[in-house]
């Protein structure tokens, strides 16, 4: 009887082990060593390396996997290829077909990939079972779905070609299932490289699709270091990378792919914060942050990893946190008992340790409970840094382990400053029971997903991925899709780069950059002097730039000749510098965050202000048709046909300005997940020279719509049209900052937008070169980009120059989850 209390009292209870055999089976039946997996067989590979996995709870060795060569990896690209040629044109229904029976199929072997998942990786099976297998299957029936909607809810989209795809191992599965299903969905064919640590579950995974009968060379997983996924991503085969893992490696596959046509999508790292507010139920809190941060050990990229709590509730807080830390089991990942399990590897282990002493070296207080770990195996204890700075190492930089910092604040806008503290914009989360504050927190804070009273809440119908740092594109959701497709009317770029003479292994050029140099030009005077034909000096009608809303001179004073078909001087404009470019910058944050800035203004008032300019440009609508004919040479017609379309295309964003705000998501949630279109922020657009005037509109009216700011840089060539333009801008109740205008040199004023910190996007409508330029400039603080590498667009076109290929570019998905019931 005391026996039964004392158990009552403790709740001990004793270890629940899974078992092993049934994977043990599967690895002696292939001899404990593995090829690749091409054309849905097993194929030796052209190397004799192999990489040993172990399981890092245990130490043992698990099995041998191939470690690919370039041959092998042109094998596999050459597979994809041949079987994109096919897969891209079976019915959306069929390929939804066989995506149902692949869903199927891992459902079948549910419980084979879950326990391999947790012996190769560290993870407890609790969560490989309950989470990793059950979201795998989920978004393949979730993108089944799509490849049957493609043709009806994506008509104007086709597949991309070969995908290449490099995952981390943290969650081996789970994002494997995050690429290949709407890669697949959309009709692209698949090479995929698993992160080394943890290759086992993705080659069980190639068994069980071949068994589902998809058929061969759609999907192919190929095992090797990181310098085979540098060879797929460097393969002229492959048309888009898709790579998750660190922001180090993201900057490296953006450089590696500059100016190459190929699409590139990145979710990197992130430091996300979890900010619990003092109307917070502490508990539940509580038990969110164990949620947050030792889920998978730590090891999530949008783990909930810095501690934000009101300065009032935090030694209450930090008490109750610290009490649960000493109920967390952490132990060997087969045990559906344990609430951690093991560090996928050694090194891992040895940066988190590293962290951890850093974090008291910077004068942290270091806690960890009072917690037995088991004797071998790479385990860690769950651990609590408090008292740090908010700019400490530890605080900024990602730990990627079991390892949570804690900071204090005293008012909302000091919480909000705190959690946007960061380079990276992945996760976060808000605990409060007031949902007017949690709501607002969760949509100031700058970060792809926000949970609400929850974190790390995942579903196949809602998109994740990153701001800032954190990287760009989506996976999940209908915004996913778009990583997968192109507009169908685009053929794959292939820029022209032989004048870079590219280095093919480091995608850099031989010599130094001397793109974006620039000497202001010498006087252009005399023949603007005859202009006025009666021997007098001319009135000086250079047009100044357009910043913050005022007509200011060029920094430099310097300025730029304007010619004619013929050569002759038609005008001039400032020659613009960096400093023009700074301040142009400035203005745009300014409008941007100003009380109501432009992203916060409503969208009915953002449309009111576009339909005012479209009115505008219309009543001088023959001015700006000679303007035109007088810069370019162009018959009457076109330019009159160019100014009509200029003026539709504003009335088309004021349209969109408050119909493309987001969506509800249908996830598994109990409760309701809103997929917001944020604006990105402040976009620098350089406009190409063909059409002045629409090519400037087609750019500007979209971004500033979706509540960006932005600072223009007009066609170089004929840039009077878009200064004339600022002219309509000022009659038409734009604030000022929301559209600056610098005129010069291109590509000297794109390399500072392009450089520049604070800039959020940079979109480049100008030659192949300078395309490449900007995609490996962005890598420096990972800004969105979109170029158009030298090649034709047809901007009177309305499936080429507008629509929503221009509203994508102009927004980012945040989904925000708010869990509803008591
Ligand atoms: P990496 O970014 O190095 O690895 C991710 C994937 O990229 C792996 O498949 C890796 O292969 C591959 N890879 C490595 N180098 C190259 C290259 N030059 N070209 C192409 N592919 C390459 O992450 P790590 O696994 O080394 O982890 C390091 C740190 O990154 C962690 O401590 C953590 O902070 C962070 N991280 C963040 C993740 C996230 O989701 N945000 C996920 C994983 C890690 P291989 O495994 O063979 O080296």
């Amino acid at each position: 009887m005391t026996a039964l209390l004392d158990l009552f009292k403790t709740m001990e209870y004793g270890p629940a082990p899974e078992s092993p055999a049934a994977v043990n089976a599967w690895l002696d039946e292939h001899g404990r060593k593995f090829g690749l997996f091409i054309n849905n067989e097993w194929v030796k590979p052209k190397g004799t390396k192999y990489y040993s996995s172990y399981n890092p709870a245990t130490g043992e060795l698990i099995a041998e996997t191939a470690q690919a060569e370039k041959k092998d990896v042109d094998s596999a690209v050459a597979a994809a290829r041949t079987a994109f040629e096919s897969w891209s044109k079976t019915p959306g229904v069929i390929r939804a077909r066989y995506m149902y029976a692949v869903a199927r199929n891992i459902q079948k072997h549910h419980r084979l990939l879950a326990v391999l998942e947790s012996m190769d990786n560290g993870k407890p099976i609790r969560e490989s079972r309950d989470v990793d297998v059950p979201l795998l299957a989920r978004h393949f029936y979730y993108y089944a779905g799509w490849a049957q909607l493609m043709e009806t809810e994506l008509h104007d989209y086709q597949s991309v070609g070969v995908i290449g795809q490099i995952i981390p191992w943290n969650f081996p599965l789970m994002m494997l299932a995050w690429k290949i299903a709407p890669a697949i969905a959309m009709g692209n064919a698949v090479v995929l490289k698993p992160a080394s640590y943890t290759r086992l579950s993705a080659l069980l995974f190639a068994e069980v699709i071949a068994e589902a009968g998809l058929p061969p060379g759609v999907v192919n997983i190929i095992t090797g270091s990181g310098k085979a996924g540098e060879m797929i991503v460097t393969h002229p085969g492959v048309d888009k990378i898709a790579f998750t893992g660190s922001t180090e490696i993201g900057r490296t596959l953006r450089h590696l792919t500059a100016g190459s046509g190929k699409k590139i999508s990145l979710e990197l790292g992130g430091k996300s914060p979890v900010v619990v507010f003092e109307d917070a139920d502490l508990d539940a809190a509580v038990e969110g942050v164990v949620d947050a941060i030792w889920f998978n050990q730590g090891q999530v990229c949008c783990a909930g990893s810095r501690l934000i709590v009101q300065e009032n509730i935090a030694p209450r807080f930090i008490q109750k946190l610290k009490t649960r830390m000493g109920h967390l089991r952490v132990g060997d990942s087969l045990d559906k008992a344990i609430d951690m399990g093991a560090i996928v590897d050694k090194s891992q282990w040895d940066t988190v340790d590293y962290w951890v002493k850093m974090g008291e070296k910077e004068g942290g207080d270091v806690f960890q409970p009072d917690i037995p770990l088991p004797g071998k195996g790479l385990f860690y204890k769950p651990t609590l840094i408090t008292g740090l700075d908010p700019a400490a190492s530890t605080v900024q930089e990602e730990i990627f382990g079991p390892v949570l910092v804690s900071l204090t604040f005293r008012t909302p806008e000091e919480a909000i400053a705190l959690a946007n503290n960061t380079r990276y914009g992945l996760g976060g989360s808000v605990w409060s029971d007031n949902i007017n504050l949690a709501l607002d927190a969760a949509s100031k804070i700058k970060a792809g997903a926000m949970w609400v009273n929850c974190h790390n809440v995942f579903d196949a119908a809602a998109g994740f991925g990153g701001y800032r740092e954190s990287g760009f594109g989506r996976e999940g959701g209908r915004e996913g899709l778009f990583e997968y497709v192109r507009p169908k009317w685009m053929a794959r770029p292939q820029p022209e780069l032989a004048s870079l003479g590219l280095d093919p292994a480091t995608n850099t050029p031989a010599k130094k950059m001397t793109w974006g140099e620039h000497t202001p030009a010498r006087p252009a005077r005399p023949e603007a002097g005859r202009a006025n034909g009666h021997g007098l000096p001319p009135v000086d009608r250079t047009p100044k730039m357009y910043i913050g809303g005022k007509q200011v001179r060029p920094d430099g004073a310097y300025t730029l000749a304007v010619h004619d078909a013929k050569g002759q001087v038609v005008g001039q404009v400032g020659d613009g510098n960096r400093k023009d470019i700074r301040e142009a910058v400035e203005a745009a944050h300014a409008a941007h965050l100003s009380k109501p800035g432009w992203a916060m203004r409503h969208g009915y008032n953002r449309s009111q202000i576009l339909y005012f300019i479209a009115e505008n440009l219309d009543a001088r609508n023959a001015e700006f048709v000679r303007r035109i004919v007088e810069m370019t040479g162009r018959r009457q017609k076109s330019a009159q046909a160019e100014v009509d379309a200029a003026v539709e295309r504003l009335f088309t964003y004021a349209a969109y300005a408050d119909k493309y705000g987001g969506t509800i998501q249908e996830t598994t949630l109990r409760g309701i997940t809103v997929a917001v279109h944020e604006p990105v922020g402040v976009i620098g657009i350089a406009c190409p020279d063909d059409y002045p005037l629409l090519g400037f509109v087609s750019l500007m009216a979209p971004a500033i719509a979706r509540g960006n700011t932005v600072v223009m840089i007009p066609s170089q060539k004929y840039p009077l049209s878009a200064t004339d333009f600022y002219q309509v801008l000022d009659t038409s109740d734009v604030p000022g900052g929301v559209v600056n205008i610098v005129t010069g040199d291109r590509d000297h004023l794109t390399k500072t937008l392009v450089q520049h910190e604070d800039v959020d996007a940079v979109w480049y409508f100008g030659p192949a070169e300078g395309s490449y330029w900007v995609e490996y400039e962005s890598a420096a603080n990972m800004k969105r980009t979109w170029v158009g590498y030298g090649l034709p667009r047809d901007w009177v076109d309305r499936g080429q120059g507008e629509g929503h290929e221009f509203l994508h570019e102009a927004t980012q998905v945040k989904n925000i989850w708010v869990p509803t019931g008591e």
